[in-house]
């Protein structure tokens, strides 16, 4: 069942959401070539503490890191290591905060010094199929609906469109039904309803679609080694629209 939430669970869910958006914002000026993912996870964990939430994903499934971080070929649940960012590299901080037992889940994919056209293009791709995504949502639409479009919108610019990784529903756990996928046909899946929060997250290779996890059991990466970008942001649908609860 899609859970429709109460006006208190949308007031927590909305100061979730903002502390993720802050969250990103914080750490933005980090993101250079020499910093370790690992002190990147641990400015994202004191910053998210010190604003009174906790970091959704420590923990999670038995994760190890407070937030994800990806690189290039990886697409997702990368754990923060001694690896240093370099110059040209692009990489995603997905992060969650938990708010009074409600979470806000939003990930970026952010350039580290100078990248190449190509990466810089992958990225803005990626960005522009999550607002195509975005755009269809009001009461009353598909899943398939979404993911009609951000499907349409990889296809358009030849990037393969992650299909083992969804977004999700998302209030007190991270987690929760429908599935979102970055595919799918219109006018199938699930009715989304006014007041039902989703976070949709397009996750698109520069290559192939297909994507395996390495032995550490965690981190996806791409089957080619090419790189991966990942935009998500977690969004509340309105009668008329959405409102993105993750704003940066
Ligand atoms: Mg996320
Ligand atoms: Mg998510």
């Amino acid at each position: 069942m899609i859970s429709i939430k109460s006006e208190r669970e949308i007031e927590l869910l909305k100061v979730a959401g903002e502390i993720v958006g802050k969250t990103h914002h914080y750490l933005e000026p980090f993101i250079k070539p020499g910093i370790t993912t690992k002190e990147l996870d641990r400015l994202a964990e004191e910053y998210i503490l010190s604003q009174g939430c906790t970091p959704s994903f420590k923990g999670l499934y038995g994760f190890p890191g407070s937030i994800c971080i990806s690189i290039n070929e990886e697409v997702v649940h990368g754990i923060p290591s001694n690896r240093k960012l370099k110059n040209g590299d692009i990489v995603t901080l997905d992060i969650g905060a938990c708010y009074k037992g409600y979470h806000g889940d939003s990930a970026w994919t952010y350039a580290v010094g100078k990248i190449s056209p190509k990466k810089e293009a992958l990225m803005k791709q990626t960005e522009e199929a999550l607002f195509a995504g975005l755009s269809v949502i009001k009461d009353g639409c598909h899943v398939g609906d979404i993911g009609h479009a951000v499907e349409e919108c990889a296809h358009k610019y030849h990037l393969g469109v992650v299909e083992e990784l969804v977004g999700h529903g998302v209030g007190s756990q991270v987690h929760e039904e429908p599935d979102v996928p970055n595919y799918g046909k219109k006018g199938t899946g699930p009715v989304l309803k006014e007041g039902m929060v989703i976070a949709v997250e397009p996750m698109l290779n520069m290559g192939t679609k297909e994507v395996f996890m390495l032995d550490d059991d965690w981190t996806i990466v791409t089957g080619d080694d090419l790189p991966s970008a990942h935009f998500e942001h977690t969004v509340l649908v309105e009668k008329d629209g959405y409102t993105i609860l993750t704003k940066r």
